[in-house]
């Protein structure tokens, strides 16, 4: 199986440290906003990588951060606090806001929880320990109660992104109110604001720095090498150079053998973020389309090519859903509760395990599966139930569970749901339009979302 690691840019071949078992951790949020699609497509690539390894037999352990004390969420506390002693209890609001808000969009896009998912403010000891560490070997240096690494005792730094320091540094500027050494070097510990939540350290009151907490935490709980790190292209510099630089000065070691990154979501070529204000949010597009949609439609550009988001496309991959969904009612109506011995592999398993141990080429993979669902097609409407079909239907099966896709079964609505959604049908005959929107709030409110279309009102659950 081969994978490939932005350091050294190459496809290699994946032999985790441990037989049998893969560390890995990928960049968690900072809790001060909503997911916008680019987290959506993250969480679901790296979701994918875990569970195909999965499959394959191992165990993996996935550890992924929460950012909870940040710059970006003491200013949305200072937006929402009406006094500067509300700040701290705003914060823990706002932390647990968006925590929540997270879980939502992740669980309907099948997402499997992390084993662990730590949260900065929690690790703060082992934070200001590790920075004291940096100090004292002197690969970090303490300027009026800030800490900051010194790229400069690094020669590796840039190893990553492929820069060096001499193409930085002329980009580089040292802010005013920084005492910075060198305008790269980076923080591991910030002084404290008066009013911001803040930990007693060495160096005086003050809070870590973004970077650090992920070398911290990640090895906390995985050890001093990683397998596998990962995020967003976008955090390969700063965020993963300067975790590299601090990490390895700390322990002489690699810190992860296969830095994988995934690619942007585009909008009219320019990348999705908070910044351009052209995101789309998760909320809001799975209240528009069947998570499993959205969750194929991820999947249906490799993970580290650009993603090109048009609403138009995830349209087309609806159908494309339904042709799976469709396969799986039938095959289930016709074979479900039959007992069949465990079958080989059919080709189309083969092709399908070839793409995803090239890269977690989900695109090539997905090509099996439709080629699959097309025979099986076949099949089941020429009435074949023979151990052929027996075996497409459980392939497809395993399939979609690698792909992170629940089986789909038929869904039942329990009476009085059923007699909600009909009552709003007379109402919108009688064109009583509030009523149909109140009907459809209460509706919501019991997880079930409805979608008119030409063909009449369809609903799901959400
Ligand atoms: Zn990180």
């Amino acid at each position: 199986m081969k994978v490939f690691t932005t350091l050294g840019r190459e496809k290699k071949e994946f032999v985790p440290q441990e037989a049998g078992k893969v560390k890995m951790y990928v960049c968690g949020v900072t809790l001060y906003d909503e997911c916008h699609l680019g987290h959506g497509r993250a969480y679901v690539a790296f979701d994918v990588m875990r569970r195909f390894l999965e499959s394959r037999g191992y165990k993996v352990i996935y550890v992924q951060n929460f950012t909870d004390i940040d710059d970006k969420i003491i200013k949305k506390s200072q937006e929402e606090a009406k006094e500067e002693k509300e700040i701290p209890g705003k914060i823990k609001e706002i932390v647990a806001r968006y925590k929540e808000a997270y879980f939502r969009v992740m669980d309907q896009l099948n997402i499997k929880r992390a084993d662990i998912y730590p949260c900065a403010t929690d690790h703060v000891s082992c934070m200001i320990e590790m920075v004291g560490k940096l100090v004292e070997k002197g690969f970090a240096y303490e300027k009026g109660g800030d800490v900051f690494f010194s790229v400069e005792k690094f020669p590796s730094y840039g190893k990553l992104s492929g820069k060096n320091l001499e193409e930085l540094l002329p980009g580089a500027r040292v802010g005013k109110d920084e005492k910075k050494k060198n305008p790269l070097d980076f923080v591991l510990w910030k002084s404290a604001k008066p009013y911001e939540p803040s930990w007693d350290s060495p160096w005086g009151k003050g809070r870590p720095g973004w970077h650090i907490e992920c070398s911290v935490m990640s090895m906390e709980y995985l050890g001093e090498t990683l397998d596998i790190h990962g995020g967003g292209e976008d955090l390969i510099f700063p965020h993963h150079e300067n975790e590299i630089a601090q990490s390895e000065s700390y322990t002489g070691r690699p810190f992860a053998r296969y830095w994988i990154h995934n690619g942007f979501v585009k909008i009219s070529g320019e990348k999705m973020s908070k910044s351009l204000k052209n995101f789309f949010l998760l909320r809001e597009l799975l209240e528009e389309f069947d998570p499993r949609v959205l969750r194929l439609y991820l999947i249906s550009t490799h993970y580290r090519n650009p993603l090109d988001f048009q609403i138009e496309n995830i349209k087309s991959v609806a159908n494309s859903w339904q042709r799976i969904e469709e396969a799986c009612l039938k095959a289930e109506e016709m074979l479900g509760g039959e007992k069949v011995e465990k079958l080989p592999a059919t080709l189309y398993f083969k092709n399908f395990q070839q793409a995803m141990e090239d890269d977690f080429n989900t695109p090539r993979a997905l090509g099996a599966l439709f080629d699959l669902v097309g025979e099986l097609n076949r099949r089941l409407s020429r009435g074949e139930k023979d151990a052929e079909t027996f075996s497409l239907y459980g392939d497809l099966k395993e399939m979609l569970d690698i792909l992170g896709f629940p089986l789909p079964q038929r869904e039942h609505l329990s009476p009085e749901l059923e007699k909600l959604i009909q009552q709003r049908e007379e109402a919108r005959k009688n064109k009583n339009w509030a009523e149909a929107d109140r009907i459809r709030e209460i509706l919501k409110s019991k997880g079930i979302l409805l979608k008119d279309t030409p063909q009449g009102t369809v609903w799901r659950r959400f």
